[in-house]
């Protein structure tokens, strides 16, 4: 698109922030200086999940950030991709400068991805490698479909769920390579952590995590 028709349609439909959704009063991008200045801080995430070595998440999954997931992943604003993922690129080169070769993303069933038209983990992955320069691979498929993780309580319930719900997706093209796991949303860690154990036992070298936002501790449950 060009700048000249960007500009006009910015005149016709002002953007509005992705949190907030005012428009703000000058061009600041997808999100207006309040929300940037005040974004919730993530919670502590260590703890959360085995098989992967760290995790690192943009935010907190609360408030404005919880309703612009929410619309990223079920209401189609799939162009939300690009301020996560630039938000969640400045936490990556913050806390895991140089701990992975490739970056890869948490798949979503191809029944889901049907429905939804778009896969957000992977849109996701593809605006933090642009940020960062870093080549963007599908390393895993979801082979089972299974019920949202949200709507199950116990972590064991959300680890029963995930269980052999992936399958690794040509390692001849990523064995030996650090991978940097990609997802939208970081809960009871259960699903980074069932993919991160499927790439390594497929030959991944390491596996690091970036999720978009992260709940905070009481609700992980
Ligand atoms: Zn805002």
């Amino acid at each position: 698109m060009s700048a000249l028709v960007r500009r006009l349609l910015d005149l016709v439909y002002p953007r509005r922030c992705v949190f907030c959704r005012r428009i703000p009063d000058r061009e600041t991008g997808f999100i207006c200086d309040d929300c940037l200045a005040h974004l919730p801080p993530a919670p502590e995430i260590t703890g959360r999940g085995e098989f992967y070595k760290s995790a690192v998440a943009a935010c907190a999954y609360v408030g404005d950030v919880r309703e612009a997931v929410i619309r990223f992943k079920f209401g189609g604003c799939s162009f939300y991709a690009e301020p996560f993922g630039e938000l969640l690129a400045d936490a990556v080169r913050q806390k895991l400068d140089g701990a992975f070769d490739l970056i890869t993303f948490v798949p979503i069933s191809r029944l889901r991805r049907r429905g939804r038209g778009y896969d957000q983990a992977e849109l996701l992955a593809r605006a933090v490698g642009n940020a960062l320069g870093v080549p963007v691979l599908r390393t895993a498929v979801k082979v089972r479909h299974t019920g949202r993780q949200s709507r199950l309580g116990t972590p064991a319930a959300r680890r029963a769920n995930v269980q052999n719900a992936y399958r690794a997706s040509r390692p001849d093209r990523w064995s030996g390579k650090r991978l940097l796991l990609i997802d939208d949303i970081l809960t009871t860690g259960a699903t980074v952590s069932e993919v991160s154990r499927v790439l390594l036992s497929a030959g991944a070298s390491a596996v690091v995590c970036g999720a978009f936002a992260v709940t905070p501790l009481k609700e992980s449950g």
